[in-house]
């Protein structure tokens, strides 16, 4: 799977799935999620809204990650995954790698060649940036995907995706 780091808004890319940086109530939020219902139009909260109220009764928990049409975005799908609230007296990192890797196994079962991810949990959820992009990287270099050919990581502002690039140089 080819990984790259590209700068700019995750509601415009051309991939396949783009993943969700969601609240467990599938709802709606700020940042990303808000991003996404706002271009992507009510669809996308509409089958949120029945996921709700089947599969999700008490909402998506954190690290879980499941899938919705894209509505009016690029995309065909948009998977939405609940990162944890950054804490600096609990280790909730093995958390935030599952968003990044039940996100992919969600895309890989739907067939997507191509995903787009937001830097999950590094916004409102307070996650440091530096360690919000180790997590990603090393999850989603060490996964092996069957269908999947392309993970990309959208990194909204400069500063962001310039300390994304150095993270991925030291880890290389
Ligand atoms: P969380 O609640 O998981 O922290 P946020 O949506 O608040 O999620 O932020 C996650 C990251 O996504 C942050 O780095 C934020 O700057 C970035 N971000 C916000 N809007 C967009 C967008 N439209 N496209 C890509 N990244 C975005």
């Amino acid at each position: 799977m080819e990984l790259t780091l590209v700068q700019g808004d995750i509601t415009a890319q051309q991939v396949d799935a783009v993943v969700n940086a969601a609240n467990s109530s599938l709802l709606g939020g700020g940042g990303v999620d808000g991003a996404i219902h706002r271009r992507g139009g009510p669809e996308i909260l509409a089958e949120c809204r029945a996921l709700r109220a089947s599969r999700y009764g008490r909402g998506l928990p954190t690290g879980q990650a499941v899938a919705t049409t894209a509505g009016l975005l690029p995309a065909r799908w948009v998977i939405h995954t609940v990162g944890p609230v950054w804490s600096a007296s609990e280790e909730r990192s093995e958390l935030l790698r599952a968003c990044y890797r039940n996100s992919l196994a969600v895309a890989d079962e739907l067939g997507a060649a191509s995903v787009a991810y937001p830097l999950i949990s590094a916004g409102v959820y307070g996650w440091p940036v530096e360690d919000a992009v180790r997590q990603a990287l090393t999850v989603l270099r060490a996964t092996t995907p069957a269908r999947v050919t392309e993970a990309r990581l959208v990194l909204f502002d400069t500063g962001t995706y310039e300390t994304a690039q150095q993270v991925a140089l030291r880890l290389a």
